[in-house]
């Protein structure tokens, strides 16, 4: 073909220009969950919603289309992983998913999400499943429809919740996710068993008071340690903790600060610190492309946890960190000893909310949430039934049943305000994920857990930006994997890392 450099330029700053719009929008609801006063609400969600348009209209011209065409005996000439190729590719996929969907099916779902939420917020406090059921019932419909536009016409779906998985964890299959979470709630439903025979650890020293201003400080101070620029970012309060990014140079955090709980602003924002600097790893050249960014939620959650978990909740870390924070708050840990904190901040319990849950705990509240969507989706549960398939799987899984919907079936805003399948198995995979990755660092640098007891994390970021960072979406979940461990998705490592741990906290 003739000169791909110039079609390959002109398709960049077409790129360009929609992330641009995309970032926009990114600010505008940073600045609503931080600093936005309560009047801008009505004209922010219209504002938000025009250059969400306008970003979806520029991405999907059919000229997008055409360049990708023209570009496709160049990319055929590339190695698969070259810069060049990966971007024509990424951008094909992303592409291909956007003008599958037609507007005005997209505008139909959007306002539904929108009522439905709005439903769910005000039904939730009453613990009124019966009002949203309707609402749950078209928003599956829906889910089944959005589905339908990518079954038979795409190579290689199986399941109808595929399509939907793939939007946030491209090239997982409903069938290999289930299959590995089979064999982790196997193991993780006797592991759970062993530990709650045991007495509780006490963990009241976490509820005494701890003073905003030290609380924040010392955050800061932890972020940057593990590793996140606060020269391309910056830590500001928000209701609930997220991380967003408006470019490589500017990828930002939130954290909530409860000052009678200590957990709660500093592994949010350990948590997402992770996050962030997994985006602030990306390489450079891929600023302003669809290059850019992690590249699943998978992965994304198995840095957030890797850091928050692994590392935030280890016995070397608080080694180093400990004396740090008992000189910031003497009035509630100078009598605490680190083996008691370190037990308390790793306490596992029965629970029935999905956000308060353990290390441990956790996986099986997103597991039994996976399941029942694909019952769902499968058309083997209706959703009247769901509230009791809902308790039922709390009992079997979790020895724990909820007393009413509000703290079962309607937890959660994913299915009342988003999309019902491929929502949930981020998570799980997110930390099966970072015990791969963990070993894999490990065997790189089996320094690693000391340096760490030392307080220096830099080798381990090291390794992450070169294995994984640096990357950004240029490969799939699966493929980054591969490259990184030799092999496939697997739960032992991860088994292994909880095993080792909590092994020696619970003397099992
Ligand atoms: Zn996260």
């Amino acid at each position: 073909m003739t000169n791909p450099q110039a079609k390959l330029q002109e398709l960049k700053i077409h790129l360009i220009e929609v992330n641009d719009l995309e970032a926009a929008n990114a600010l505008l609801y940073w600045d609503q969950s931080t600093y936005m006063p309560e009047g801008g609400a009505a004209a922010r969600a219209r504002q938000s919603a025009t250059l969400s348009k306008i970003a979806h209209e520029r991405f999907t011209d059919p000229g997008i289309g055409k360049l990708l065409d023209n570009l496709r005996p160049y990319e055929e000439s590339l190695p698969y992983d070259a810069d060049d190729a990966s971007l024509i590719r990424i951008t094909r996929r992303e592409y291909e998913r956007a003008v599958k969907v037609p507007p005005a099916f997209m505008a139909e779902l959007t306002s539904h999400q929108a009522d439905s939420y709005q439903v769910w917020a005000a039904a939730r406090p009453q613990n009124d499943f019966a009002r949203v059921q309707p609402y749950l019932e078209k928003m599956l419909d829906l889910s089944r429809k959005y589905s339908d536009f990518f079954l038979g016409e795409t190579p290689g779906y199986e399941h109808i919740a595929d399509p939907l998985i793939d939007v946030a964890d491209y090239g997982m299959k409903a069938s290999t996710v289930s299959a590995r979470f089979a064999e982790l709630r196997g193991q993780l439903v006797p592991l759970v068993e062993a530990i709650t025979a045991q007495q509780p650890a006490d963990d009241t020293c976490l509820h005494r008071h701890f003073p905003e201003a030290g609380q924040w400080t010392f955050g800061l101070d932890i972020a940057r340690v593990i590793g996140y620029d606060f020269g391309r970012g910056r830590l500001d309060k928000t209701h609930h903790p997220f991380t967003t990014e408006f470019s490589i140079g500017d990828v930002r955090i939130t954290t909530r600060v409860d000052e009678h709980d200590l957990r709660n602003a500093l592994f949010s924002t350990i948590h997402e610190a992770g996050h962030a600097m997994y985006e602030q790893g990306v390489n450079p050249d891929y600023e302003g492309t669809p290059l850019a960014g992690g590249t699943s939620s998978g992965v994304h959650e198995s840095q957030s946890r890797l850091w928050e978990n692994v590392v935030g909740r280890s016995r070397g870390f608080w080694q180093f960190y400990y004396p740090k924070l008992q000189a910031v708050f003497p009035d509630a840990l100078a009598d605490v000893p680190l083996d008691s904190f370190y037990r308390s901040i790793n306490k596992v319990q029965r629970s029935l909310i999905r956000t308060e849950a353990d290390e441990v705990t956790y996986n099986l509240h997103v597991m039994l949430r996976f399941d029942l969507e694909l019952a769902l989706l499968e058309g083997k549960l209706a959703v009247r039934d769901l509230p009791e398939a809902w308790r039922a799987r709390y009992e079997a899984d979790l020895g724990a049943f909820p007393a009413d919907d509000k703290d079962g079936v309607m937890q959660d805003v994913h299915w009342y305000g988003g999309i019902i399948g491929g929502v949930f198995q981020g998570y799980t995979l997110g930390n099966i994920m970072s015990g791969l990755f963990w070993e894999a660092a490990l065997r790189a640098h089996p320094e690693i857990p000391g340096e760490i007891a030392q307080g220096q994390c830099g080798t381990l970021l090291g390794w992450l930006q070169d294995n994984i960072y640096r990357h950004g979406s240029k490969y799939t979940a699966n493929e980054l994997i591969e490259r990184v461990t030799g092999g496939p998705l697997t739960i032992e490592p991860y088994i292994r890392y909880l095993r080792t741990k909590y092994g020696e906290l619970y003397e099992l």
